[in-house]
Order: C-alpha cells, then sequence, then structure tokens
C-alpha cells in the first residue's frame, strides 16, 4: 500500500494512507456518500415534512420537477416514471410500436435499451459502433435498418451525444422515429443542444450513480409533443385519465416517479451543473496524463459534443489482467460493458450478424474512477498506477 500512496504522500501510517483514498477499499468507482450529503442538507425540511404528512405518491413535488427537468433538457414535457426502462418501454407503447415493429439499437450499451423493445413486443435491431467514439452513426444505423423498422434509440454513451445532426437526418430519410436514451447523459449537449431535445422523445434515468440520481430507482421522459405527453403520463398512471381516477383509457401498468424522490432530484438538480463541471475537469486531467502506453487508449470525444462524463473509460489490451493489478493496488475499476448486448443469451436470436467493434470493444473497455468529490490527487494516483501496470 506504501508503495502506492500518490506522489506528494511520503509518510506511510495508515491514518494517512486512510486520508489519501477515500475509503478502506481504497478508490471507488464512483462514490455517492458525498453528493447524498450535499443533496441531503439542501432538502431535509422539505423531505421531512412530505414523509410525516404521508405524501409519497404523486403530490406537488413531482410536478414541480417535472417543469424544471423539461425546462433544463429544453422541451415542453416531462413525465415523471418509475424507473429508465421504464421510460424507454412507456415512450414505445405511447408511440404504439410494438408486434412487428422492429426498433434499431446500437450493440454498445447497456442491456436495458434492448431489453425494453423486447418487453414492448417489438423486434431490436442491433447496430454496431464507431470504433472510436463507441456511438451509433448514420452508417451502421443505415445498415441495421429494414423495412419493418419504426424508429432507432440512439444511446448518449458514457455521457457523449453522437453526431445528432447527421441522425437526425438519417433518420428522417429512411421515415422512422429518433428516440434518445440519455440515461447517461443529463445535461450532454451536441452543437449546444442538450439531450432529451432532438427525439420524438427521450428517456432518463435517476438510478443512484446517474450523473443526476435520486435516492432510489426513478425516472422521466421528456418530450414537446403534448398528445403523446399525456398518453405516457397516463400509461404509467393505470391507463387512467386525468379527470377521473376510475376512468381508465388504456391498459396501463403502475410506473410513477415518487413524491419524496422529486424531492431529491430537485435538490440534486440544482448541483447538477456544478458536478458536471467538476467531471469534466477532471476528465481533462485524466485526458492530460493518459498518453498512449502499452496499447492504452482513450474512447475519443467530439469537439461538438459536450461530454458530460458519466464514465471515464479507456481501452486497454489485457484488459481483464489491468483489472486485476489496480484491483491489488485498491483502485476500483468497472466494465461497461463486458458482453455487448447482442451476445447477451436473450439477445442473441436478434443478432443473425456479428457486429465486429463492439464485440471487440467488450473485450477492452475499462472504466476508471470517475465521481464530481473525487480529487485530482486520486486521479493522479489511478494514473500513475495504471500507466504503470501496463508497461510491464
Ligand atoms: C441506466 C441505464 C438505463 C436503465 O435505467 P434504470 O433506471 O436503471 O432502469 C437504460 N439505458 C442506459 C444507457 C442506462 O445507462
Amino acid at each position: 500500500m506504501c508503495a502506492n500512496l500518490p506522489p506528494g504522500e511520503s509518510h506511510c501510517s495508515p491514518q494517512r494512507d486512510r486520508a489519501v483514498v477515500t475509503s478502506e477499499h481504497g478508490i471507488p468507482v464512483t462514490d455517492l456518500a458525498p453528493a447524498a450529503a450535499e443533496v441531503w442538507s439542501r432538502v431535509q425540511p422539505d423531505y421531512v415534512r412530505a414523509l410525516l404528512r404521508g405524501e409519497y405518491v404523486g403530490g406537488t413535488a413531482v410536478s414541480s420537477f417535472e417543469r424544471l427537468w423539461a425546462a433544463y433538457c429544453g422541451t415542453r414535457y416531462a413525465i415523471g416514471v418509475g424507473n429508465g426502462t421504464d421510460a424507454l418501454e412507456l415512450t414505445l407503447a405511447g408511440l404504439d410500436i410494438g408486434h412487428g415493429d422492429e426498433v434499431v439499437v446500437p450493440a454498445s450499451t447497456f442491456v436495458a435499451t434492448a431489453a425494453a423493445v423486447v418487453r414492448a413486443g417489438a423486434v431490436p435491431r442491433f447496430a454496431d459502433v464507431d470504433a472510436d467514439t463507441l456511438l451509433i452513426t448514420p452508417e451502421t444505423l443505415r445498415a441495421a435498418v429494414t423495412r419493418r423498422t419504426r424508429a432507432v434509440i440512439v444511446v448518449h454513451l458514457y455521457g457523449q451525444l453522437p453526431d445528432m445532426t447527421a441522425l437526425l437526418a438519417t433518420a428522417r430519410e429512411l421515415g422512422i422515429l429518433l428516440i434518445e436514451d440519455a440515461a447517461q447523459a443529463h445535461g450532454g449537449q451536441w452543437r449546444g443542444r442538450r439531450a432529451g431535445s432532438f427525439g420524438v422523445a427521450a428517456c432518463f434515468s435517476f438510478y443512484p450513480s446517474k450523473n443526476l440520481g435520486a435516492f432510489g430507482d426513478a425516472g422521466a421522459v421528456v418530450t414537446s409533443d403534448p398528445d403523446l405527453a399525456e398518453k405516457i403520463s397516463e400509461l404509467a398512471n393505470h391507463g387512467r385519465t386525468r379527470s377521473g381516477h376510475f376512468d381508465h383509457r388504456y391498459v396501463g401498468r403502475n410506473s410513477r416517479l415518487d413524491n419524496l424522490q422529486a424531492i431529491a432530484l430537485e435538490g440534486a438538480l440544482g448541483l447538477l451543473d456544478g458536478w458536471t463541471e467538476r467531471r469534466i475537469e477532471l476528465a481533462r486531467h485524466y485526458t492530460q496524463r493518459l498518453h498512449v502506453a502499452g496499447g492504452l487508449r482513450m474512447v475519443t470525444s467530439s469537439q461538438a459534443a459536450h461530454h458530460v462524463y458519466h464514465l471515464l473509460v479507456v481501452r486497454v489490451p489485457g484488459r481483464d489482467e489491468v483489472r486485476r493489478l489496480l484491483g491489488q493496488r485498491n483502485i476500483q475499476t468497472g466494465i461497461h460493458y463486458p458482453v455487448p448486448c447482442h451476445l447477451q443469451p436473450p439477445f442473441r436470436e436478434f443478432a443473425p450478424e456479428p457486429l465486429p467493434v463492439s464485440e471487440i470493444a467488450a473485450t477492452e473497455v475499462l472504466s476508471l474512477p470517475l465521481f464530481p468529490h473525487m480529487t485530482q490527487g486520486q486521479v493522479d494516483f489511478v494514473c500513475d498506477n495504471l500507466l504503470d501496470v501496463v508497461r510491464f
């Protein structure tokens, strides 16, 4: 342990060890505790009041957060739902996409993107991704489209938007809808426009570890289409119309945003831009420190994208061994994702062709520790050790 202290930490007492790493387990890949403390200090009175009054489901905090979130994204409406996966499923249902339809999804994504398509009754068509950014492109979209394709779900993987200008033009030309899976890109932009404002609808997750996280599961759909907004909010609330408690228009389901989560989210939203700036600063420091060595390279970011670094991902051959050695040095890392979606057993039937870029990337990607309250010294510590490990 002593050999692995960050530069400037020459002392080797147990207390100093504990001061330089954030927990007994070393540097975690993310640490939610300091952010939770910041949010709690803002929301405690409102949260406790709602809790003790029994205001749990629905309520003024939900509509207040929905208004703020729509304004933040640059859309007319936001509909709070139970989680990001439900946001995707409800969006597809709201657009009447289901049996007999196909939806293109990138192979390099979290499995929920594809699962939502299958749950909605449609068939996922997997698109490969760009070798530098790991994002869907107009070319890989075109290659996946058939006559049955109704929509594409564009994923802003790791916090970066792909070329939305080109993808929107391609979708229009192909006559398909564009939906955003923005679960990793709260506040991310393409040419100055925020994630969520490009598609017919966009889906967000507020799972605790996302850039904007609740105190549990939560999610939202944003859209500027009033009919779609109304339909999604009704589908998420037992298919009930807004006018009557026992007036059901659809076979709906229960996937609502909780009042207590909405209070937490409104508190966190006031902190989001500061956290994002800090993520970007730390990512810039990583980029400056991590030169190409031992095959190590960064996942590329585009100048036109305002990347919000949900994850800081490098690519390295021999990734599993590198990860094991970092683990021995008390540095926790993640893999997003070890198996591309189309090769997960439930989705293999939908993937007749290999998708080489996604398949190779899955063997090389490594997510390094990154969270707003991380210090530059901790980034240096990770970089020193990573460069040391890849050089052997
Ligand atoms: C987290 C995530 C989801 C699912 O969100 P949940 O709130 O966990 O259901 C969907 N897509 C992507 C890209 C995600 O990162």
